[in-house]
């Protein structure tokens, strides 16, 4: 049985071509600036973000972290969407290593208002923490991959900026927020000061993320990796898939947008299943079952017993698109929900 496995874009397997230019990779000692493949992935990551510099990390989860880390000083508090990654699934992190406070936001759909943000920016006043970042998250995840309109971005940017407090945006699916936007990714990445984005996810690398920013934000960033633990040797063998990621596999990302809006509208079709049309933006779609009388551990269940892999959850239930998603498997996963609906 042919297994759909809509879990997440984290579960894409390299390429051929990935596993091909890793056999061949260029490798030296990263920790000495020595590994030309990571040196190249470097160079080409800043240049498509539109910044100064960048560095290679071993998980987007490591990139934001070293990026609040980078930011802040211990006491600081920090401006983030209330459903955000670093947030929620993060394991804690900017509290045990950076030593900040979150100030969480409610967002609507995932996009932050400007004069939330405004008004939660803390004065000058020896009680008070200072504010000393603005966490962004594009795509946002829990959201359900919703994009931060462009004019929105820009607006937080301006008012950050007022307050000289930098921004830090949590891409980790950026470039799907750049297909959907129709703009280049660093039209969106010039209103961070700081941006993490994944290779590992919709772009299938094995492993890595990539932050950027300017010279001098690298360099200490640099540092603090080491610090952690992520000074990777000859991880040339990793940028060499990472490549590849960055310079093809964001040029499909549309594919999967489309099979998620195709996926969603038949979906909402199907008596007793809810879904936000207006959530269905890139590759990620929510749907709730509730209303089917079902439960949502023995609907992921079933599903399973027919191949079909999604999380389990009480009653709204995620589904991601990605490379090796084509449309038949979605044609098929709504033929056995709608099976499973009936009671079939
Ligand atoms: C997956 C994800 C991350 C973290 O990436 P990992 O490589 O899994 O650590 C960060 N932010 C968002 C929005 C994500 O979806």
């Amino acid at each position: 049985m042919k297994i759909i496995d809509l879990r997440s874009d984290t579960v894409t397997m390299p390429t051929p071509e990935m596993r091909e230019a890793m056999f061949k990779a260029k490798v030296g000692d990263d920790v000495y600036g020595e590994d030309p493949t990571i040196n190249e992935l470097e160079k080409k990551a800043a240049q498509i973000m539109g910044k100064e510099a960048a560095l290679f990390v071993i998980s987007g989860t490591m990139g934001n972290q070293i990026a609040v880390k980078t930011h802040t000083n211990p006491g600081d508090e920090i401006i983030l969407e209330e459903n955000s990654h670093i947030l929620i699934y993060e394991v804690g992190g900017i509290a045990a290593i950076s030593g900040v406070q979150p100030r969480p936001l409610k967002g609507e759909r995932g996009v932050l208002n400007v004069e939330d943000i405004k008004k939660a920016i803390r004065p000058d006043d020896i009680h008070q923490p200072s504010t000393t970042l603005i966490c962004l998250e594009n795509t946002h995840n829990r959201a359900g991959g919703t994009v931060i309109p462009l004019q929105t971005m820009k607006e937080i940017k301006a008012l950050a900026k007022e307050h000289g407090i930098p921004v830090h945006l949590d891409g980790a699916r950026v470039f799907n927020a750049a297909v959907a936007l129709g703009v280049d990714v660093s039209e969106i990445a010039r209103y961070a000061d700081s941006v993490m984005f994944c290779l590992s996810k919709g772009l299938c690398a094995p492993v890595g993320s990539v932050l950027v920013g300017d010279q001098e934000f690298i360099g200490r960033a640099r540092k603090y990796r080491k610090m952690f633990g992520g000074g990777i040797r000859q991880g040339g063998i990793l940028a060499a898939a990472g490549l590849i990621a960055l310079e093809r596999m964001t040029k499909r990302l549309e594919e999967d947008h489309a099979n998620a809006r195709f996926l969603a509208e038949n979906l909402a079709e199907i008596p007793g299943i809810t879904v936000d049309l207006e959530t269905v933006q890139t590759n990620i779609v929510f749907h709730d079952i509730e209303k089917t009388g079902l439960n949502g551990y023995e609907y992921t269940q079933k599903l399973k017993e027919f191949g079909i892999m999604i999380n389990p959850a009480p009653k709204t239930l995620r589904m991601v698109t990605h490379w090796g998603i084509t449309r038949e498997d979605i044609c098929y996963t709504l033929e056995v929900i709608e099976k499973i609906v009936k009671g079939g």
